[in-house]
């Protein structure tokens, strides 16, 4: 835009008339044309003391440089504006808005991020550091019984912190430049899956959990990295185990060709994930129950982030359905790769 002395609207491009709507703005103020104030005092200050500005400015759901919209999540802009001659040396304030939303979101998902991982790992931080204190300070180290249970809490929940941080650093592998991360090559389905079936092998025996794996056909071929797609599978098949301990759990593991893609789920009948819980499923940290006390460490919450960042590296899709009590399906499809 360019805005003259008295703050009206002399130029707009095809650009900025797009992003306010179309509306006939040229020959308006700046008030009239920013309805939200935010924009229209970054302006103001540049025009009335002649020096340029720089200014982000985020929109709460609804605003728009016009006013109401239907977003429904805070837009970002950037605002700069300067002074400017005019070939017949008139002086006005040159204004360029640029949209940074994409820039903001992905600044404040490292921001959750990074304070999620410090919350995450300061409660087993404070349960080691605690233990460790009774240890030094009540010459408990002169009993052996007592020391060794201290020992073994501790121990818990220093490889709890192992796990948390393996994990932090698996999705950030996955982020930067997952295609180098990979490393694709054929391999048998089948053997993916039973391979991952033995490693929890312990969990189904105990619980006594009907466990079926159906491949079809049998010589089914992934082309992707094993070990993540076996990452994958683990976990939602962990999930289903860990999440179900009631008895009489069936758990179902398919895959198909259908076309041009290789489709695979992993089902329960356990107890599900309520309908206003699935859309953060895949969220880093997000777990359905939140509150765990110390003698029973759960998850980390991190398994279905990096799940979905394997598959997308993948160029594959995940999804999830529940039914509470009756079927819980993750269903993953993985385009063919010739
Ligand atoms: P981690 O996998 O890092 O050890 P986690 O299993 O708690 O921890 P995710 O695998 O990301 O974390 O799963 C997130 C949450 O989704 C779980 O805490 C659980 O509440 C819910 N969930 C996932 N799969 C199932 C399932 N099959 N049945 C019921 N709830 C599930
Ligand atoms: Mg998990």
């Amino acid at each position: 835009l360019l805005v003259n002395s008295t703050s009206h609207i002399q130029f707009t491009n095809s650009t900025a008339r797009e992003l306010l709507k179309g509306r006939d703005l040229e020959g308006r103020t700046i008030i009239e044309a920013f309805l939200d104030e935010n924009l229209a005092v970054a302006l103001l200050k540049c025009i009335r003391t002649g020096k340029p500005v720089q200014k982000k400015v985020v929109l709460r759901p609804q605003s728009s440089p016009l006013g109401r919209s239907d977003k429904e999540s805070s837009s970002a802009w950037m605002i700069e504006a300067a002074p400017h001659f005019t070939d017949d040396s008139e002086l006005l304030t040159c204004v360029i808005i640029r949209n940074v939303t994409a820039e903001y979101e992905a600044e404040q998902i490292r921001q959750d991020f990074v304070a999620n991982a410090s919350h995450e790992l300061r409660t087993p931080m404070a349960i080691i550091q605690g233990y460790l204190e009774n240890l030094l300070d009540d010459d408990l180290l002169e009993e052996p019984v007592m020391s060794r249970r201290f020992l073994s809490v501790m121990q818990k929940h220093s490889n709890r912190i192992s796990r948390i941080v393996e994990d932090m650093l698996a999705i950030s592998k996955l982020e930067s430049g997952a295609d180098q991360t990979l490393k694709k090559a054929p391999f048998l389905l089948k053997d993916c899956v039973d391979d991952v079936v033995d490693r929890l092998s312990s969990l189904v025996t105990q619980n006594n959990v009907d466990l079926k794996v159906s491949i079809d056909p049998v010589d089914l071929t992934v082309v992707g990295d094993g070990f993540y797609l076996a990452q994958v599978l683990f976990n939602l098949v962990e999930n289903a185990l860990k999440e179900n301990q009631a008895p009489g759990l069936k758990i179902d593991v398919t895959g198909k060709a259908e076309g041009q893609s290789i489709v695979i789920t992993v089902s329960d009948n356990g107890r599900g994930i309520p309908s206003d819980a699935l859309p953060y499923i895949f969220k880093r940290f997000y777990r359905v129950e939140k509150h765990h006390n110390n003698s029973e460490v759960k998850g980390t919450g991190l398994g279905l982030s990096i799940v979905k960042r394997a598959i997308e590296a993948h160029d594959g899709t995940i999804t999830a359905t529940s039914t509470p009590g009756v079927s819980t399906t993750f269903t993953i499809t993985l385009p063919v790769v010739e």
